[in-house]
């Protein structure tokens, strides 16, 4: 009895050593649970200006609050508001590391406004950008179980308004609620879930060498194929771009465009949970190599 029961907790701790990797919190079911309640069309397309964008918003802050991480320095709150009064925050949150510098990973959470007439009104956006949200709030869940401390701070920011001509980005490149001379590097997922199974593009690279080396580090133990700048114009199309304008050193992962792209018809059921996971995957343990720290 009491051998076996010594044989049980040696069984029980050996199953929680080989599980309890952070990563391994970062599964296609929970993306596809994020991306379902994202894309939804309860949640109207996520518009900027919605209120549905700031239930969004809400959802992000609550993750993020739940798996531990916390405002930005010098602020009180994860939203921090953009000049436009009728649009919904960015949100902003971080992993606090021991030195004064920072990782980003980061991504847009709104989408396109309701068309008036058709069948189908709602541009629900489950690739662009329900899947690189998703990514965040996994990612958040997977640093909650991260127990030793980086040398950065790894900040997770959701921007608003990227549809509408980075909105979000633009406000917080500049004003730098934390100073861009400090950051490390970015990382920008935009669409991370469709096209072909496990291939994903990263553009930016050859200007960011450390980011570039953590991303091929990641890589050996995620195994995606990885098409290196294929779209060197896409550098200019998402968020990353106010940033790469202030010289911050930064990459973008996204998927080709696709039939669906900015359509009505970019639907959860298209999506690659596969695919978003191990992209998600792959950004977290690149972001806490960059950090310095031990995944
Ligand atoms: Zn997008």
């Amino acid at each position: 009895m009491r051998n076996s029961l010594i044989l049980l907790l040696f069984l029980c701790s050996c199953t929680s050593t080989q599980t309890s990797k952070p990563v391994d919190l970062i599964t296609p079911e929970k993306m596809l649970e994020e991306v379902t309640f994202l894309a939804s069309d309860a949640m109207q397309g996520r518009y900027y200006r919605s209120k549905e964008a700031r239930i969004a918003a809400n959802h992000i802050a609550e993750t993020w609050k739940n798996a531990g991480l916390v405002p930005l320095p010098r602020q009180s709150s994860m939203y921090l508001l953009v000049d436009d009064v009728l649009a919904s925050p960015n949100v902003a949150a971080m992993f606090k590391g021991s030195g004064s510098e920072y990782v980003l990973i980061t991504a847009h959470y709104d989408h396109l406004k309701p068309r008036k007439s058709g069948k189908d009104k709602i541009y629900n956006g489950a690739d662009d950008n329900a899947s690189g949200t998703a990514a965040l709030l996994l990612i958040a869940d997977a640093l909650s179980k991260l127990h030793t401390t980086p040398e950065a701070s790894i900040v997770l920011v959701a921007f608003t308004g990227e549809e509408a001509g980075f909105v979000g980005s633009e406000h917080f490149a500049s004003t730098a609620p934390i100073p861009m001379s400090q950051i490390r590097g970015l990382i920008n997922l935009d669409m991370i879930s469709r096209g072909e199974q496990n291939t994903i593009f990263l553009e930016g690279a050859p200007s960011a060498p450390r980011i570039s080396l953590a991303i091929s580090r990641a890589n050996d133990k995620v195994n995606l194929n990885i098409v290196k700048n294929r779209h060197p114009d896409w550098l200019y199309r998402s968020d990353q771009a106010p940033f790469l304008e202030q010289g911050v050193p930064s990459v973008f992962l996204s998927v080709e465009d696709h039939e669906d792209y900015h359509r009505v018809t970019d639907h959860t059921e298209k999506i690659m949970p596969d695919l978003a996971a191990k992209t998600a995957q792959l950004t977290f343990l690149a972001a806490i190599d960059l950090a310095g720290g031990v995944p």
